[in-house]
């Protein structure tokens, strides 16, 4: 069943839509973000992309994300270089490098901490995702998977490595492809087509059916794509999915369907209930900031 409020999934029909990705700030690090943007604000489960570096740098912590909470979501971490240190309120510690995954499902309530290690490569360059859990699976517990690698399939003149979907040990709740994939020449990338489809580009220069694709610039590719044809050399993400069919709220680090369940868990948070203490990070938890009006819901397409 496809929600009727989700217009581009009726009928089926390849696009492809460039939404130019937004500059913001995270600390001390530039980023773009592709994901919500007003003209797009999911593609299948996804609802949020932010993509970091390359940068070098000399000292201090680039990526610094104190203690903070999230309900209702996964977060998906992945770095093409660098590394960065996760820590949670479930007590794990995981050390993230170029090619892994740090998979980490909220449910109803988990706080974590992302910073660059005191070691580290003296590069960053990473892709910060987040994925809408199902009305099914939202309320449930929260938990966290490391994967340090991954499955890669191969393809004349490419290659996928599939961080979730079909041939990934990670775990998912709706159906879905996030996917690191390199193109070296002519390639044509095989897809599911009741999926929605959008791409990336991370590093190089590509073409998909005769058109240059830019960096920081996400391309919606609609469904009903059966391959993709790609040309060039590059590396780029591919996120897919089934339409969500599910109207979402975000506020803050928060993915919900009620203004109510926003605010309780601002409340939570400010209060220390519900998400946990995260151990070993140096510093303060981040406050939430001020909880004015009613969260907008996202915009129908
Ligand atoms: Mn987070």
């Amino acid at each position: 069943m496809i929600a009727p409020d989700l217009c581009l999934a009726q009928p089926a029909h390849a696009l492809l839509e460039a939404l130019p990705a937004r500059h913001t700030r995270l600390g001390a690090l530039d980023i773009r973000r592709a994901l919500p943007r007003s003209a797009r604000r999911m593609v299948g489960p996804w609802c949020f992309l932010d993509r970091y570096g390359p940068i070098t740098f000399r000292e201090g912590q680039p990526m610094d994300l104190a203690p903070h909470p999230h309900i209702g979501l996964q977060t998906v971490s992945f770095l093409l270089e660098g590394e960065v240190l996760h820590r949670d309120s479930l007590g794990s510690e995981a050390l993230l490098r170029a090619g892994g995954l740090n998979l980490m499902t909220a449910g109803h309530g988990i706080a974590h901490s992302e910073d660059t290690p005191m070691r580290n490569s003296g590069r960053l360059s990473g892709l910060q995702l987040w994925i809408a859990l199902p009305e099914n699976a939202r309320q449930g517990a929260p938990a966290f998977e490391h994967h340090p690698t991954l499955p890669i399939r191969t393809f004349p003149n490419g290659e996928m490595t599939v961080l979730l979907g079909e041939g990934s040990p990670a775990t998912t709740f709706s159906p879905i492809l996030g996917a690191d994939v390199t193109v070296r020449g002519a390639l044509e990338l095989p897809l599911d087509r009741s999926f929605e489809h959008a791409l990336l580009v991370t590093e190089g220069t590509a073409t998909l059916e005769g058109q240059p694709l830019v960096p920081d610039v996400l391309y919606y590719l609609g469904t009903g794509r059966d391959s993709l044809a790609l040309d060039g050399t590059a590396r780029f993400f591919l996120l897919g999915g089934a339409p969500f069919g599910e109207q979402i709220l975000m506020w803050w680090n928060f993915v919900a369907r009620t203004q109510e369940e926003i605010a309780a868990a601002a409340e939570d948070w400010a209060r220390g209930d519900r998400f946990g203490l995260v151990r070993g990070y140096d510093g303060r938890p981040m406050p939430a900031p001020p909880l004015q009006g009613r969260v907008r819901p996202p915009a129908a397409s």
